[in-house]
């Protein structure tokens, strides 16, 4: 089935969008923090934009919400087109650990300490270490300015988010004392986890998100010109790593079972980047994103990833 009849149409996607949303619910918000604590929790969004910038929402899509662990891509893709992925390579690794993103034990164990990739949390403090600009501040702005040349506007911190995040950050700080012992953040321990903080603290709404995820599938071009913004292999690197590491220790079974590159958050949000030769018209290229706060134990959000599944069901997005 041709899933551009339906990003017209509607009718299908809006029937799954229906159907997992009157599903009972299951799941927790998460809870370290009061504002994420304090999110409704039937809050529910998704929202699809096609290579020709048409865009398909359902639900709550004026909701804006924080980025959390989806910063680690535009902070990888920004820090990336400074300094080169090689460069970043001789900082992160690109493999997937198979443990929960703010696990600590295989700092221990890798060679030298190297964080394993830059979707976990003691990779993403690398990397916000390595943004170009001298001070939290010039960082954080390079990571925003970047996404409001996707999205079309500009992205604040929530700072009561912020502010929540860095007053309980004892293992982010933890992992940033034992990154910094073994030498891999460029400035100190706090300006390291301020940025990469106040990053997760971004807001965005759904439709954002799609938007970047239409960016990434044809690898850095917008959806109304030609101009790149990114290089072939930096969004094929940020690509392999949401497909290997996007979803914490469930990445392997969303690979096996939705089967395109996707990053989530605590928050509830998940960015998808969808290239599927099967979409011609298309051009194989389409964003989506889904919203819903309600995640499971491992941190993904639960009716984001049913509606994904059942997305990549009905019109066999799997790239496998
Ligand atoms: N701010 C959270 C943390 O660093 C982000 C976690 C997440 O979305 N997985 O622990």
């Amino acid at each position: 089935m041709d899933i551009r009849k339906h990003i017209r149409g509607e009718t299908m996607i809006q029937t799954i969008f229906e159907n997992v949303k009157s599903a009972p619910d299951s799941g927790h918000l998460a809870s370290y923090i009061p504002a994420l604590a304090n999110q409704s929790k039937d809050l529910f969004a998704a929202c699809l934009v096609d290579g020709k910038g048409e865009v398909l929402e359902f639900g709550d899509i004026d909701y804006l919400f924080t980025l959390q662990s989806i910063s680690k891509v535009m902070s990888f893709i920004v820090a990336a087109e400074h300094l080169g992925v090689d460069r970043i390579l001789e900082k992160v690794d690109v493999e997937p650990t198979g443990d929960p993103f703010n696990s600590i034990v295989r700092l221990e164990v890798a060679e030298k300490g190297k964080p394993f990739n830059p979707m976990i949390n003691a990779g993403a403090i690398t990397v916000a270490s390595l943004l170009p600009g001298e001070t939290v501040e010039l960082r954080v702005n390079a990571v925003r300015e970047y996404l409001s040349k996707i999205t079309g506007h500009e992205h604040y911190v929530n700072q009561e988010v912020y502010k929540s995040e860095l007053e309980t950050a004892y293992r982010n700080r933890a992992i940033a004392n034992y990154l910094k012992a073994n030498d891999y953040l460029v400035g100190t321990v706090e300006e390291a986890l301020e940025t990469y903080l106040q990053l997760c603290s971004l807001e965005v709404s759904t439709q954002d998100l799609s938007k970047f995820g239409l960016f990434l599938s044809s690898d850095g071009k917008f959806a109304n010109d030609n101009k790149n913004l990114i290089s072939r292999k930096t969004a094929q690197f940020s690509k392999a790593l949401m497909m290997t590491c996007g979803l914490y220790n469930a990445s392997g079974k969303y690979a096996a079972t939705i089967g395109f590159p996707m990053k989530s958050g605590v928050s509830g949000g998940v960015l998808c980047t969808v290239h599927n030769g099967e979409l011609e018209n298309l051009n194989g290229h389409i964003g989506i994103a889904v919203f819903s706060p309600m995640i499971d134990e491992i941190g993904n959000s639960v009716k984001g990833m049913d509606f994904l599944k059942k997305l990549s069901d009905q019109y066999k997005l799997s790239v496998f």
